[in-house]
């Protein structure tokens, strides 16, 4: 079994990750490893956060890690929230008020078409390797359901017509954002962990 360091401290991602990448890979999370540092996240970007993030972890302890930043982006928002949306609606902000805002802002239009985009950055062998995965839906109505975390309540996958806090957890698992981002990760150290 292969251990894996996670630069979050975001409880419901390191899980996420464990149940995607299976029993073969055992996911770490920082509070795993004693470090309790809040890392830094002054990117414009989702790609500048989530190499800012793995690479304060890789440099301050030189461990082997990755880190991620997912944005929900709503085209009738011109991609809004976007970068900003953990801070949408304030900084501390719990999730029932960031999908009011949410709510409020997209009103009763008819476009409702969003999609999550995670972006992943791994450091292994000294490089800084990057990694991104999407799931294309719809803002539902109104928030439904209590599984997941964040936004779940009110996104709608392509392709369902049930929010992913209302789905089960092993659908999200085999669909989201960040199973596309940690799926290309698994293919990448698959291949570099094959002896030549
Ligand atoms: P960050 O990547 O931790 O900065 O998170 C950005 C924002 O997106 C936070 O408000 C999270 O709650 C939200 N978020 C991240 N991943 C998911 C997800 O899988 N489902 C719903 N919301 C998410």
């Amino acid at each position: 079994m292969m251990s894996l360091l996670f630069a979050t401290q975001n409880s419901h991602k390191v899980s996420e990750a464990q149940v995607i990448l299976g029993p073969q890979w055992m996911i770490k999370s920082l509070k795993d490893v004693g470090i309790h540092d809040v890392l830094p996240e002054t990117g414009n970007t989702l790609e500048d956060n989530a190499r800012e993030k793995a690479t304060y972890i890789y440099q301050r302890f030189g461990l082997a890690c990755f880190a991620e930043d997912t944005g929900l982006e709503v085209m009738a928002l011109g991609g809004a929230p976007g970068v900003h949306t953990a801070r949408y609606a304030g900084p501390n902000a719990p999730p029932e008020v960031k999908m009011k805002r949410l709510l409020e802002e997209l009103g009763s239009g008819t476009d409702r078409s969003a999609r999550f985009r995670t972006i992943i950055a791994l450091w292994w062998q000294e490089e800084c390797h990057m990694f991104e995965g999407e799931i294309r839906g719809r803002i539902a109505t109104m928030p439904a359901g209590t599984g997941g975390f964040g936004y779940d309540p009110v996104f709608i996958p392509e392709g369902y017509s049930n929010t992913f806090a209302e789905l089960p957890p092993s659908v999200k698992a085999g669909i989201s954002h960040r199973y596309q981002a940690l799926n290309r990760i698994r293919q990448f150290l698959t291949a570099r962990l094959r002896p030549a």
